[in-house]
């Protein structure tokens, strides 16, 4: 019986799979699959767990090569289910380009059309195209779909998506496109059943994982968001720098003599969080170090959140929750603590308590704004939208 769809997530250091049974009640999760420590110089890593969180695989991978560790992951699903179960594979693909509002059906020429787009995100797309090319060769009989972080952005009026430029650059394609929409739509689809009330209003959404953005909704839909062009734009993350004055990027060609793929690794690789405290990208480590660079690293990091969400509220016209999401908004207290220790002119507050217990509401009863932490689920996410699709 086909009854389980398989969720792709594949990125420059990992690649994720999920296993879901469609079941009458909605998907359940059966598997996860975790192949990390890629793309490096050492050995990867492959981890896979059942739905309760109990350990099914864990063992090293002979290298860091992504093909082979995809094949792994593949290798124990079909000792599981010889893949006559499969409804579909739903895979995550960072860039749509301006057009896809929706998942898609992967075949070939979708496949070259959205390879097209790897330059709009070198860090993710061709990553994110490896797996459907190789299981397009090896299986071509599945049902292979494309769900886009770009989509979810595609509501947002004209004047949110436009860069002041000259127009013709607009119809090139040169637009606000926004990304981390699979984990906006998760948290919708939570404030949706969880909170009906505040999906209704002016929501921002922080997710403050390894990328960073922030993206402001009304009814669930989006209307604003911190992430630009590329996945470059807004916040300072792990180890990208988010805003910068296109003028240093000029200065840096004109002297110091950097050429593009330089200027590149500069941005993507060597900023933020890594590059402003020269220690660590992962914020853990930042908060536990007693070292200077890293608390100021910290506080920039913050302080841009803070004004940015501020920017995103006008965007969408007011401001009636703030919610938080991703490795560091579910689970680092002490930077929500911060950005809305700048936001309490907006009347937003937080208690102590239930903030440093990561609870779902943090802010505290006489807060003019409601602040929450909410798991986001991107492999859900997909698996619903694939699933539909199919
Ligand atoms: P990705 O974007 O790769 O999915 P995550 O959403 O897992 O990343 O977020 C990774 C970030 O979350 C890292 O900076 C990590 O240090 C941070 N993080 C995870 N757990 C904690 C924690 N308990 N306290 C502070 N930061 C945390």
């Amino acid at each position: 019986m086909r009854d389980l769809v398989l969720v792709v997530n594949a990125g420059s250091s990992s690649i994720k799979l999920a296993l879901y049974r469609v079941e009458r009640r909605g998907l359940s999760l059966e598997a996860r699959g975790l192949a990390e420590g890629l793309g490096g110089k050492g050995q990867g890593r492959i981890r896979i767990t059942d739905g309760h969180d109990a350990t099914l695989l864990d063992e090293a991978l002979p290298s860091a090569e992504h093909a082979p560790a995809m094949d792994r992951l593949l290798q124990w699903l079909d000792s599981q289910d010889d893949g006559s179960g499969l409804v579909a594979v739903g895979h995550r693909v960072v860039h749509g380009g301006p057009e896809r509002r929706e998942p898609v059906v992967l075949s070939p020429a979708v496949l070259n059309e959205l390879a097209l787009l790897e330059p709009l995100a070198p860090l993710h797309q061709m990553h994110n195209l490896a797996p459907p090319a190789r299981l397009t060769e090896a299986r071509p009989e599945l049902l292979q779909i494309a769900c886009f972080d770009t989509a979810f952005h595609r509501t947002q009026p004209a004047v949110a998506q436009q860069f002041a430029l000259p127009r013709r650059y607009t119809s090139q394609g040169v637009l606000r496109y926004g990304f981390h929409g699979l984990s906006y739509q998760s948290i919708a689809a939570w404030l949706r059943r969880h909170r009906p009330d505040l999906h209704a209003g002016h929501v921002v959404v922080a997710h403050l994982g390894n990328g960073a953005s922030l993206c402001g909704m009304r009814a669930g839909r989006s209307l604003a968001t911190s992430m630009g062009f590329t996945a470059l734009d807004g916040l300072p993350m792990g180890t990208r720098c988010g805003s910068l004055d296109p003028g240093v990027v000029l200065y840096l060609m004109d002297h110091e003599g950097m050429g593009p793929r330089e200027i590149e690794d500069l941005l993507y690789r060597r900023s933020g969080l890594l590059g402003v405290s020269g220690i660590s990208q992962d914020m853990r480590e930042l908060l536990q170090s007693g070292e200077k660079p890293a608390a100021e690293a910290v506080e920039l990091y913050c302080y841009r959140a803070a004004r940015e969400i501020a920017s995103v509220a006008t965007g969408i016209g007011g401001l009636d929750a703030v919610v938080f999401t991703a490795g560091i908004g579910e689970n680092a207290a002490a930077v929500r603590e911060q950005i809305c220790r700048h936001l309490a002119w907006l009347g937003v507050r937080l208690d102590r308590t239930a903030n440093a217990e990561n609870a779902q509401t943090v802010s505290s009863a006489d807060s003019r704004v409601p602040v929450l932490v909410v798991a986001t689920d991107e492999e859900a996410e997909i698996a619903r939208q694939t699933l539909a699709l199919a």
